[in-house]
């Protein structure tokens, strides 16, 4: 079944000579691990903004579950997106950042505590739960900021670059850890990253982005490994 589709998106900024993503057409299939992997500024954060309702779409449509959501505010969409930056609250805990969009979202304290002890559980956080992140290691930040999208049981997981401030060592490990959790999981994701490494290991399927154009769409195998 198709989770999310991209019906001839496009998206221009104010002043661009050309479209940062020109007619994007894309179907990800239920539980798929998608990348989207191109050069910088070849309109990969652009393309999964338009998804998360983070950017406009100027013409085409995106769909989630079968389901228009062009022009749904994000809050609509039941996306949950994971950034390079992380954006922790830095005067709450591990644990209250976490539970912070479930609490505004109006669920009960309890199933509040149960999704973020299981999220905890899942990331090896448990230990971690009452510190705030100025104390935390980056690779414990990233995994807070997978937390805090675990918890929301989102139909869709977007990923921007989340392992582009680990050191190379720790991107490894973290590569492996993401992609074992989106398999245990199944939730469909868009993971956005200009390394060819991370698209060969980690996806399903790549989707190749050049100029705002789909290039293609394959298997790491078939793209990566045939002559
Ligand atoms: P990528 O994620 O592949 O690096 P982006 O989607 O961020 O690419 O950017 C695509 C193009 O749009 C680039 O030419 C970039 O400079 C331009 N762009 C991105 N964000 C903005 C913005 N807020 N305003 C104007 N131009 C932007
Ligand atoms: P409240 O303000 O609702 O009394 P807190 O500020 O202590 O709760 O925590 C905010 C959220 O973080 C709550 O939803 C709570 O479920 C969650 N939380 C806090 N500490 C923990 C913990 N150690 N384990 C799991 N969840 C926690």
């Amino acid at each position: 079944m198709v989770a999310i589709a991209f019906r001839n998106v496009t998206h221009r900024y104010p002043g661009a000579d050309r479209p940062a993503v020109d007619r994007l057409d894309l179907d990800i299939e239920d539980g798929e691990f998608l990348v989207l992997v191109g050069p910088s500024g070849c309109g990969k954060s652009t393309s999964l903004r338009m998804l998360a309702g983070l950017e406009a779409v100027d013409s085409g449509r995106v769909e989630i579950g079968g389901r228009d959501v062009t022009g749904l505010p994000p809050k609509a969409r039941d996306v949950a997106m994971v950034f390079q930056n992380y954006a922790l609250y830095p005067n709450m805990t591990v644990a209250e950042n976490m539970a912070f969009a479930l609490q505004n979202a109006g669920m009960k304290k309890d199933e509040r505590t149960a999704r973020v002890l299981e999220a905890a559980r899942m990331l090896e956080l448990e230990s971690l739960l009452d510190r705030k992140p100025g104390k935390l290691s980056g690779g414990q930040r990233q995994r807070v900021a997978m937390g805090r999208a675990i918890v929301r049981h989102p139909a869709v997981f977007c990923m921007d670059e989340p392992l582009s401030n680990l050191d190379a060592k720790l991107r490894v490990s973290t590569r492996a850890q993401i992609a074992e959790l989106q398999r245990s999981l199944g939730t469909t994701t868009v993971y956005v990253t200009h390394d060819q490494i991370e698209a060969m290991t980690m996806g399903d399927r790549v989707a190749v982005l050049e100029n705002g154009r789909l290039q293609q769409v394959a298997s790491p195998r078939k793209l990566y490994d045939e002559p």
